[in-house]
């Protein structure tokens, strides 16, 4: 079977966006409202001449309850079922309540972890993800999923660790 790489995050930091510029067309749904992809979703995809599957998954809001709380129940199985982890968090916003709540879900997971800063657009903004080391994950990557920088080194890292 072809490794599978999950892709989770909070509601909006652009998971479904990286999705689709790693797949290569419009497969996943980007919405502005939150919590919009309701299940697991996986797509083929390939980098550097590796195949795998990738794993889109809903917004995880570990407090909320009713339909939000299924879909975060969906990323924690979307965690069970893969072989890796990217976790996309927003570098525009900063860390979260919810990014540590799920940073402590992945480490209990013991699955490996790439962290993505994204919505990083421009050169100048990524001295602005640095401070995303304080979550304990190694170097965060930082990326645009909407113009497609540093995703190349974010796939590159995650091919290490497959
Ligand atoms: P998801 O809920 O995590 O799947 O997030 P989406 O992919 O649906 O994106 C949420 C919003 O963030 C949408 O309005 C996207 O257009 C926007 N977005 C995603 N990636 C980027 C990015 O790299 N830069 C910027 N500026 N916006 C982004
Ligand atoms: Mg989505």
């Amino acid at each position: 079977a072809l490794p599978v790489i999950a892709v989770v995050g909070r509601p909006n930091v652009g998971k479904s966006t990286l999705v689709n510029r790693i797949v290569g067309e419009r497969v996943a749904v980007v919405q502005d409202t939150p919590g919009v992809t309701r299940d697991r979703v996986s797509y083929p995809a390939s980098w550097a001449g590796r195949d795998f599957t990738l794993l889109d998954t809903g917004g995880w809001d570990v407090d909320v309850k009713g339909i939000d709380a299924s879909v975060a129940r969906q990323a924690e199985v979307a965690i069970d079922h893969c072989d890796a982890v990217v976790l996309v968090v927003d570098a525009t916003v900063g860390v979260t309540n919810t990014d540590e709540q799920i940073v402590r879900l992945l480490r209990r997971s013991g699955k490996p972890i790439v962290l993505a800063a994204n919505k990083v657009d421009s050169a100048m903004q990524e001295s602005d993800a640095a401070y995303l080391w304080g979550l304990g994950l190694g170097e965060p990557h930082p990326i645009s999923a909407m113009h497609g920088r540093g995703t190349g080194d974010l796939l590159d890292a995650v091919m290490e660790i497959l």
